[in-house]
């Protein structure tokens, strides 16, 4: 078994813990203390770190020098058995989430879109945007990502290998690209991020649904007719393994016409969209976030709420259109300013 890829003498001579820090769920009294925490972690003993985290992978983001720290603590919860939620829930999204067997080989082009087990989703494959493409989806090709919220690493060991070989055996094998599109951010961070930090190999080419869209805006000029409105974007967790497509979403707005209106829980203080305490059974701290995104969402002004994360959207979508703003994915805003 690959162990994560980490380096332990960086965090000895790291001088910020930015890791911990810079933790919007956890509070530490100084550097000192986090450092205690951080370097207990890391030698395999119990800190109270891997009891109280929210898993919301946003250390990965804050670390300096990509040490994997949110990674390394998914590995020592499920060494140590702290599990962040009960171990039925656990039990239970293990069946209902392993792959089915169902798969049947297919014929596909490119640009071929992996649409992860969301086949509710596949209509927004769609017009000028998506010209040509092909679609992949359903549970023998879920990226698996969700187990990093579950404390199962050895699952994410497990199935990730599995995916990547039925994508490659039922459908990139003979298509005419290596190329796969993500149209979940999740599938991107498997492919990118937690590949490389757990030592998985991965025989296509992941793309960003952005790299993807910001591409296709540039040979579609045209067609664009800027919808002019303001928006507020919920950033998911899943953004925090590739940090660097935030920017290109902000060249995705700035050609259709969206202005990202800044707001205290965006960017690198993205806050938690709720769904994930609520999975966890911690209700209480569910609610509360729901209601700090929609206070700061409700407090700038704006007509579209956009969403990256499918399950973000079903989390926060009818909370957010109740309060007047219009919930959407970044592919169907993208649609509006072409006129599909
Ligand atoms: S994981 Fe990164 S930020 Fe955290 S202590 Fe180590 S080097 Fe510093
Ligand atoms: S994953 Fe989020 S809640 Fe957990 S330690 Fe990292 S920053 Fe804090």
């Amino acid at each position: 078994m690959n162990s994560i890829k980490f380096d332990p003498d960086l965090c000895v001579n790291c001088e910020t813990i930015d890791c911990l820090m810079r933790c919007q769920y956890i509070s530490f009294t100084d550097i000192a203390e986090a450092k205690e925490e951080k370097l207990k972690i890391n030698d395999g003993k119990d800190s109270r770190v891997l009891e109280e985290c929210l898993t919301c992978y946003a250390c990965q983001e804050y670390c300096p020098v990509d040490n994997n720290p949110f990674f390394l603590l998914v590995e020592r919860q499920e060494e140590k058995g702290f599990l962040p939620a009960p171990r039925p829930i656990i039990e239970e999204q293990l069946r209902m989430m392993a792959p089915k067997g169902r798969i049947a080989k297919e014929t596909v082009s490119g640009p071929v879109v992996d649409m992860c087990a969301f086949p509710m989703l596949t209509g927004c494959v769609r017009g000028k945007l998506f010209e040509g493409a092909s679609t992949i989806v359903g549970m023998d090709i879920f990226c698996n990502i969700m187990w990093l919220h579950f404390a199962k690493n050895s699952t994410i060991r497990k199935r990730v290998p599995e995916m990547i070989d039925n994508i490659m055996s039922f459908y990139l094998k003979d298509a005419d690209t290596d190329e796969l599109i993500c149209f979940h951010d999740e599938c991107f961070g498997t492919y990118t991020s937690v590949a490389d930090a757990y030592g998985i190999d991965v025989p296509f080419k992941p793309i960003h649904q952005f790299d993807y869209y910001n591409q296709r805006l540039d040979v579609l000029k045209e067609s664009i007719k800027p919808i002019n409105a303001k928006i507020v974007y919920q950033r998911p967790c899943s953004n925090r393994l590739c940090p660097q497509t935030d920017k290109i979403l902000d060249e995705i707005f700035e050609k259709i016409g969206a202005e990202r209106v800044p707001r205290k829980y965006d960017r690198e203080t993205a806050l938690c969209c709720g769904g994930v305490p609520r999975a966890h059974q911690r209700e209480e701290l569910a609610d509360e976030l729901v209601e700090k995104n929609m206070n700061d969402m409700l407090s700038v002004g704006a007509t579209y709420c956009v969403f990256n994360c499918p399950f973000c959207m079903a989390t926060l979508g009818q909370e957010v259109a109740e309060q007047g703003l219009m919930p959407i994915l970044v592919s169907d805003l993208v649609q509006i300013a072409l006129g599909d």
